[in-house]
C-alpha cells in the first residue's frame, strides 16, 4: 500500500481518488476550493454530459490535440466503462442526440454526489479549501506537497489533476502548470478554446439570440500574418489521423475547418456547437492568420438548386415588395440583414428584380461570410488548449517522465477535445489510468 496524493477535486482527481482507494492505496484529496466538481457542476448547461456513447474510433476522432496519447487510457477506460463506472455507482443515465450522454435526473449535481459518496465510501479524506503550493521531490522522485499555510505532506505518489485556465472561478487557474515547469516540464502554448467567435461586424448584434439549425460552418485564411508559422492542427479524417501538422504554411483562401450543424448569433459574433468546434482549430493559429467565417445558410441545396427554389418563391410572390418575398426561406430576424447585404433595394417589386440580382442573393445565403476579429477568453472558454507536454509524459501510467511518482491527469495535459462529452472522457480515462499505474 502506497500513501497517494491528489491535487485537485475536479472531474479527474475524484475519478484518481477512488482507484487509488480501491486499488488499496492510502489517499488524500487537496482541493483548493470550498466543494469538488466545481467544474463539473457547470457542465452540459447544469446537465453535465458525462461521456459519449460513440464506438472508440469517434472517440479517438474527436479528440483534437494529442488522440494517440489517450491510447491506453481509453483502451484501458473506454466511454463504455464511464457509462458501466456510474451505473454502478447508482447514477441512471441516457442517451441523447450526437450520442452525449446525461444523468437520467438532468442535474450534473447527481454526478457529483455519487462521486463524493464513493470517496467515502473508500475512506479517501478529502481537504476542501486547501490549495497546493508546491510539489516536493527526493533524489529526483515525488517525495510530497507543501500546502498553502506552509504544511508538508509526505506521500509516495501525486497525482497532478489541477486542470487548465478556463473558467477561473471553478478553480482552475493554471497551478498544475507552474507545478511542472517547477519539476522541469514544458507547457506547450495555452490558448481558450472551445469558445465563441468574434466577428468584424454590427451584423451579429443585429441577430443577437437567433439560432440557426442545418446550416453548415467553414473557416478560410483571410491574410497571412506571419511567413512561418510554427504549429497547425488538421480536423481529424475519417480514421482520426493527421491532425497535427508541423510548420505548415496556409495559403490565402485555404480552408481550415468545415462541419454543418447548429450555431448561434451572440452580441460580439457567434457561438453554438459548429462554432465552437471551429473556435479550437483556430485558437494556436490566430496569431499566424486572420481568418474568415462563412455560413452556408442553405447546405442541403446547390447553388442551381437554391435558385431553382428562389425562382419559385418569387414566382408565386411576383407582386409582392422584395422585402416580404423571403419569409419562407428565411427566419425572420435573418431576412433584413440579407436584404441590407444583397444590396437589393427592399422595395422592389420582386417581378423587378434581375437575374444579376438574384444570383448575387444565392451567392450570399451561400456563403454569409464575415471576418474574425478574435476569440472569446478564458473566463468563457470550454477548454483550454495547449498545457504540459505529452512527450514527457508515459502515455501507458500518465507518470512523469522527468520526475518517478508524479503523475498527470485531466485538462492540465496537453490535450483537448471537442464537444459532446469527449473533455470528461479524457478526464474519466487519465485520472483511472493515473491511479491505476500507482504500484
Ligand atoms: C461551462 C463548461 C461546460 C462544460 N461542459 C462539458 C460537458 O458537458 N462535457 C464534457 O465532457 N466537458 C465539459 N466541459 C469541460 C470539462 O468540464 C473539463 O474538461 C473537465 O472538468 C476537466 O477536468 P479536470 O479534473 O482536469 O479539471 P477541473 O474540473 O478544472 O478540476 C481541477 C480542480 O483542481 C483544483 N485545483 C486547482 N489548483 C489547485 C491547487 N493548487 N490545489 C488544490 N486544488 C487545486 C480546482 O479547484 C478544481 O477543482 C465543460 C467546461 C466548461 C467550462
Amino acid at each position: 500500500m502506497s500513501k497517494v496524493i491528489v491535487i485537485g477535486g475536479g472531474a479527474a482527481g475524484m475519478m484518481a481518488a477512488i482507484f487509488a482507494a480501491r486499488a488499496g492505496h492510502q489517499t488524500i484529496i487537496f482541493e483548493k476550493s470550498e466543494k469538488l466538481g466545481k467544474k463539473v457542476y457547470i457542465t452540459g448547461k447544469g446537465r453535465c454530459n458525462l461521456t459519449n456513447a460513440c464506438d472508440l474510433e469517434e472517440l479517438f476522432r474527436n479528440v483534437v490535440t494529442n488522440s494517440r496519447f489517450m491510447y491506453s487510457a481509453f483502451y484501458g477506460f473506454s466511454n463504455e466503462e464511464t457509462i458501466a463506472f456510474f451505473q454502478s455507482l447508482g447514477l441512471q443515465t441516457k442517451v441523447e442526440r450526437g450520442q452525449r450522454v446525461f444523468p437520467v435526473s438532468d442535474h450534473s449535481s447527481d454526478v457529483i454526489k455519487v462521486l463524493e459518496q464513493e470517496l467515502r465510501r473508500r475512506r479517501v479524506e478529502i481537504h476542501l479549501n486547501t490549495p497546493v503550493r508546491e510539489l516536493l521531490t527526493q533524489d529526483g522522485r515525488f517525495a510530497g506537497v507543501v500546502l498553502q499555510n506552509g504544511s508538508k505532506v509526505f506521500a509516495d505518489a501525486g497525482i497532478v489533476a489541477t486542470g487548465g485556465l478556463s473558467y477561473p472561478t471553478t478553480g482552475s487557474t493554471g497551478d498544475g502548470h507552474r507545478f511542472a515547469k517547477a519539476l522541469g516540464h514544458t507547457v506547450t502554448p495555452c490558448h481558450p478554446a472551445l469558445v465563441a467567435v468574434q466577428l468584424k461586424s454590427e451584423y451579429p448584434k443585429q441577430l443577437e439570440g437567433l439560432a440557426l439549425k442545418n446550416i453548415e460552418v467553414s473557416v478560410t485564411v483571410d491574410e497571412v500574418l506571419e511567413q512561418e508559422p510554427t504549429e497547425t492542427l488538421e480536423p481529424a479524417d475519417k480514421n482520426g489521423k493527421a491532425k497535427r501538422t508541423k510548420s505548415k504554411k496556409r495559403k490565402l483562401g485555404a480552408e481550415l475547418y468545415r462541419d454543418f450543424g447548429e450555431m448561434v448569433f451572440t452580441a460580439k459574433g457567434v457561438s453554438g456547437p459548429v462554432v465552437l468546434s471551429a473556435s479550437s482549430y483556430m485558437a494556436p493559429e490566430l496569431k499566424d492568420y486572420r481568418f474568415r467565417l462563412h455560413i452556408d445558410l442553405k447546405p442541403a441545396l446547390s447553388e442551381e438548386q437554391l435558385d431553382a427554389r428562389i425562382l419559385r418563391d418569387f414566382d408565386e410572390a411576383r407582386n409582392k415588395q422584395y422585402k416580404n418575398a423571403l419569409e419562407h426561406l428565411l427566419p425572420q430576424k435573418l431576412i433584413r440583414v440579407i436584404i441590407e447585404l444583397s444590396g437589393i433595394s427592399p422595395d422592389k417589386q420582386v417581378n423587378a428584380i434581375s437575374r444579376e440580382e438574384r444570383k448575387a442573393l444565392v451567392k450570399l445565403l451561400k456563403d454569409l461570410s464575415f471576418e474574425v476579429s478574435g476569440l472569446g477568453d478564458y473566463t468563457e472558454a470550454i477548454i483550454t488548449k495547449g498545457g504540459v507536454q505529452v512527450k514527457e509524459i508515459n502515455p501507458s501510467t500518465m507518470e512523469s517522465k522527468l520526475v518517478p511518482g508524479v503523475y498527470f491527469a485531466g485538462e492540465v495535459l496537453d490535450v483537448d477535445a471537442l464537444t459532446g462529452g469527449f473533455n470528461l472522457q479524457v478526464a474519466w480515462s487519465s485520472g483511472w489510468l493515473a491511479a491505476q499505474s500507482i504500484s
